[in-house]
């Protein structure tokens, strides 16, 4: 079934119309001209011994406040099944707190703080709330977690709490003027930072700005991206660019240090330096990794006017335990995020396709359902219309055909769908078992193509 859609928006033909074929179904985030955007920027900083000592102290605080708040919230619940509001919680907890024997100790850090620590944990609530209520877009969110001593440790405070001095050292209230490695300039005046410990015990501060909007006109008009383990990226135009398999690289040095751990006597001192050498290489793993995300997207977006791409269900997919490694080490989601954030800013049209749609079995040339193809042929020639096809690309074209008609397409498709699987959705746990097993097989037989 085919038909033909005017499209007003000009940004992915030029023609102004656009061959849609049946069963699609696309979530479009249109650009919006002139939203204010916020954007983080991440800066390493060097506190001092004491200083240290003194962060310690807040990130212990901050950490007592946020749970206390759970326990809380919980006892309240069960015991009179209502909520306690974040006025009394402050009152309770922190005011109050400060003049008891076992809390005298929140009087040492910032205020500023330990409220938006309480902050935190409400709104922790309140999407666990409107996920469970089926108010919430995207993943379920659960119950909020207990904050652990040996996670990455974080406080923010807000206006007040911290000032940026002449000299370019940074103020946090109650620990003094810390050292800060600005590696770019800060864009406007920040309205908060947030001071983070990682785990691998380095310090940073993320300051969250305005940012205006980039003006920049792309040369190209849209792009489709069909996204995979072996090749990481196949552009709509023919590009393709292989995963760097960063964890891979690492993995014989980081299972040696993980075992070298597990054999120490937990808690003690060498137990302690075990475990930093771990989350060392792990950090470093993860920069290099998201360095290389933060380059490809804003080399996408920079030439690209429209982006597509297609909605994976990355959390079913990691749920399987033989490919959880390849998937995470990937990182779709980081760079789908990226995509989305910069899209924001540079003012792009940012599409998302569904993930029923049969991008792979659609021959691109003619718009024909060519079935499913065997996951091993990386190459077929269409039947109908005798068009050759890599299959990565074939699919890249196709993610960003389908993105051209939404706004019409969308009710309809549904029915179209519904009729096609005899009015039964496939349910989400064996959509996600299906995309996990093709990006298996697909990466198995790279072995033998790259
Ligand atoms: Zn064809």
């Amino acid at each position: 079934m085919t038909k033909i859609i005017r499209v007003s928006s000009p940004a992915l033909t030029s023609t102004g119309s656009v061959q849609v074929q049946g069963g699609l179904c696309t979530i479009i985030r249109e650009r919006q001209p002139n939203t204010p955007v916020k954007a983080r920027n991440r800066h390493r900083i060097y506190p001092n011994p004491l200083q240290r000592r003194m962060l310690a102290r807040t990130f212990g605080c901050v950490r007592v406040v946020f749970n206390d708040v759970l326990r809380l919230r919980q006892e309240s619940y069960q015991t009179t099944g209502t909520t306690t509001s974040i006025t009394e919680l402050q009152k309770q907890l922190i005011t109050q707190a400060k003049h008891t024997r076992e809390r005298w100790w929140l009087a040492e850090v910032s205020n500023i703080a330990l409220q938006q620590s309480i902050q935190d944990a409400c709104l922790a609530f309140r999407n666990f709330f409107q996920s469970l209520k089926g108010k919430r877009k995207g993943q379920k969110v659960g119950f909020p977690r207990f904050k652990r001593k040996s996670n990455a440790q974080a406080f923010r405070l807000t206006r007040g709490g911290f000032s940026i001095r002449d000299n370019g050292k940074l103020y946090l209230a109650k620990i003094g003027d810390i050292k800060v490695r600005w590696s770019r300039k800060l864009p406007s005046e920040p309205s908060s930072v947030t001071v983070i410990q990682d785990a691998a015990g380095r310090y940073f501060v993320s300051f969250v700005c305005d940012v205006e909007q980039i003006e920049h006109e792309a040369p190209n008009e849209g792009v489709g991206i069909d996204l995979g383990i072996a090749t990481f990226a196949t552009l709509s135009m023919g590009e393709k660019v292989e995963n760097p398999r960063i964890l891979q690289r690492q993995l014989k040095r980081l299972r040696r240090l993980q075992q070298s751990l597990s054999r120490k006597v937990k808690g003690s001192k060498r137990y302690q330096i075990a475990r930093r050498k771990v989350a060392r290489l792990r950090a470093r793993i993860k920069d290099t990794r998201t360095d290389f995300l933060h380059k490809l997207s804003t080399k996408i977006i920079s030439e690209n006017q429209a982006i597509v791409l297609e909605d994976l269900n990355v959390s079913g997919m990691v749920r399987n335990r033989r490919l959880a490694r390849a998937i995470s080490d990937v990182g779709w989601r980081q760079f789908r995020a990226m995509l989305e954030a910069k899209s924001i800013r540079y003012g792009r049209d940012f599409h998302i396709i569904s993930r029923w749609e049969p991008t792979s079995q659609r021959c691109s040339s003619c718009g024909k359902l060519g079935g499913k193809q065997s996951l091993d042929v990386r190459v077929w020639m269409c039947l109908y219309c005798g068009a050759e096809h890599d299959r990565d690309l074939n699919a890249a074209v196709n993610i960003k055909q389908a993105a051209g008609g939404h706004s019409e397409a969308l009710n309809a498709c549904v029915e179209q769908r519904r009729n096609a699987r005899g009015g039964l959705h496939q349910s989400d746990s064996s959509a996600a078992a299906d995309e996990a097993r093709t990006r298996l097989e697909v990466e198995q037989f790279s072995l033998f193509t790259c």
